[in-house]
């Protein structure tokens, strides 16, 4: 038995065969030509190139119908890089002044580029485009050599899928009819086929390191989701551990699937408020099945990420469009303005190139504001679309009472232009910020005279408090939304919004963990988005405490010195309650 230790990117447990995707690279058959051979060498390489950009919108259009057109868009990408005058110059220089074949010429300046986006570092969210450019490559060569790798469409029997980087139009074409889960070497938390594993569904684990030089098709292997675990050729003892955690994990997430439409209420009697986190406009369904009160999150800067252009105003108004009517006139849909920066980049609107510190640097509401077209487009989809449903708005990362100030200007000046030009929006529309960055904590009795609610955005406000950065390992045991610190600030945070009778939302990550509910509702917080999958045994929990009990639990915990002291003790509360969520 070997255990592999991975990135736990989609959560569940399958165990099964392994399919393994072959690893090789196409080879490639010669590298250079004889000038006679120039003129069609050009021609073999250009049809290639418009049959690849052909397949490409294909791709396109069915990523679009079956996972919706934010996945389709990657391909869409794909379509125009293969037709970029650019690229095309540069190959048909390579073939006609250095005469290489056509499948080398391709090969060397693909992997160039994807070398160039490798190398700016790999937890950086553009390293894992190359991924992107190496499908392009794989698609060209076997274009050229008229080779095809074995399709994972073709499979008869459900498999585990074991590959070095699973391609994003791969991932996109797995039918989790036949597919259990899947595991790769290398990939992050924010590649593509990340994304696409949790809009899937299908447990996953990406960065495990080589491993498939130990795995051969048809092995056992078990996927563990949650802990980030790739597990091969398992023992009898963990194969059956595995087993009734599998069964388990799966009769619960049923039962609890089937109390989706009973309401989070404590057993005291009070109403708890719990939406879900988005971030592609088909996952509104997923909130919908999961008995959610709305979207209290969306992400809109994954409408940038994949895309050769920013999107038009259009685009946005579309994507908040489809979310509202799949969730009805009377579900609340909290739009956040970009946020786009540090971890999450699109190719555009990046600031000035090498910032020393991205993650305090030009990001988010400060990138928008030092773009007011960039914003402006957004604000007007936003206010267009508030014409059709509960819009709420929520201004990101802001960290002074001048930058809230300045975001309401600009969306007061965006709804003049909209009432000159005589279309509908709500003028009512309630305005929000979120509070993730200490200052806003500290100042969110000034910031709470001026919103209608806030969010709390845990994941950033324990970086900014403990300085510890939410994507590097080498920190990750500092980083701890229970530690004292960053409780103080919550602390703060609730009884501002209380004094000034706004909303409070906590839409972190940390409102997901079961182990934290406890806390917070004793702390006072009535209103949670987490992950769509999360919500049923959240409500489980809701359901089985009280307000009073939590205020106990909250009352202990806050008396605590440590943050480990913290999480073990809150820690032991929920298993009491629900000891089934800690199989
Ligand atoms: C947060 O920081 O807690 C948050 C919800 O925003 P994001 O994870 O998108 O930075
Ligand atoms: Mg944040």
């Amino acid at each position: 038995m070997d255990i592999k230790h991975g990135i736990a990117v989609s959560p569940g447990v399958a165990i099964g065969p392994a399919f393994v995707l072959d690893t090789e690279g196409v080879r490639i058959p010669h590298r250079e030509i004889d000038p006679a051979q120039v003129p069609a060498e050009l021609d073999r390489l250009h049809l290639a190139l418009a049959n690849a950009a052909g397949q490409a919108r294909n791709d396109q259009c069915t990523i679009s119908e079956r996972l919706g057109p934010q996945y389709g868009a990657i391909f869409a990408a794909h379509a125009l890089l293969l037709e970029d005058p650019g690229l095309n110059r540069e190959l048909d220089s390579a073939i006609r002044d250095h005469l290489f074949s056509a499948e080398y010429a391709l090969s060397r300046t693909i992997r160039r580029y994807a070398k160039a986006l490798e190398a700016i570092g790999h937890d950086h969210y553009l390293a894992s485009r190359a991924a992107d450019l190496f499908d392009l490559e794989k698609r060209l060569l076997a274009l050229l050599l008229g080779q095809h790798r074995e399709p994972v469409q073709q499979l008869t029997e459900p498999v585990i899928v074991l590959a070095h980087d699973l391609l994003p139009s791969e991932t996109a074409a797995l039918d989790p009819a036949k597919v259990f889960a899947f595991a790769t070497e290398s990939g992050g938390r924010t590649s593509h086929t990340a994304i696409m594993a949790g809009a899937l569904e299908l447990p996953a684990v990406v960065g495990l390191g080589k491993f498939l030089t130990d795995v051969s098709g048809g092995d056992i292997v078990i996927v563990d989701g949650n802990q980030g675990l790739l597990i091969i050729d398992p023992d009898e003892r963990t194969l059956q551990h595995y087993r009734q955690l599998r069964d388990s994990q799966q009769r619960t997430a049923r039962l609890w699937l089937e109390e989706r439409d009973l309401p989070p209420v404590t057993r005291d009697g009070t109403r708890i408020i719990l939406m879900g986190n988005i971030e592609f406009p088909q996952e509104a369904e997923h909130c919908l099945d999961r008995g959610a009160d709305g979207v209290g999150l969306y992400r809109t800067e994954f409408l940038y990420l994949g895309k050769q252009s920013d999107p038009t105003e259009e685009d946005h108004f579309t994507a908040y469009l489809t979310v509202l009517r799949t969730l009805g006139p009377n579900q609340p849909v909290i739009i956040r303005t970009l946020d786009l920066g540090a971890d999450k980049f699109s190719l555009l609107s990046s600031p000035p190139t090498t910032e020393r510190n991205p993650c305090l640097g030009m990001r988010s509401v400060r990138l928008c504001l030092s773009n007011l077209t960039l914003f402006k487009t957004q604000l007007r989809a936003i206010l267009r679309a508030s014409a059709f449903g509960q819009v709420r708005i929520l201004f990101p990362m802001v960290s002074t009472l001048l930058e809230l100030r300045q975001c309401k200007m600009l969306l007061a000046e965006v709804k003049e232009d909209l009432e000159e030009e005589g279309i509908a929006f709500d003028r009512d529309l309630p305005v929000g910020t979120m509070i993730e960055v200490p200052s806003a904590a500290l100042i969110a009795d000034l910031l709470a005279r001026e919103v209608d609610f806030f969010s709390l955005g845990t994941n950033d406000l324990v970086q900014y408090t403990l300085a510890a950065d939410r994507t590097n390992e080498n920190v990750a045991s500092l980083y701890n939304p229970a530690d004292p610190a960053v409780l103080r600030l919550i602390q703060m945070v609730i009884d501002a919004s209380e004094r000034q009778r706004i909303g409070l939302n906590v839409c972190g990550e940390m409102s997901g963990e079961l182990i934290y509910t406890l806390l917070l509702l004793g702390m006072g917080i009535r209103q949670m988005s987490v992950a769509p999958h999360k919500i049923p045994e959240m409500k489980r929990l809701i359901r089985l405490t009280s307000i009073a009990e939590a205020r106990r639990v909250a009352e202990e915990a806050l008396r605590l010195e440590t943050a480990r002291d913290v999480t073990a003790y809150l820690r032991e509360q929920t298993r009491r309650l629900l000891p089934e969520a800690f199989a």
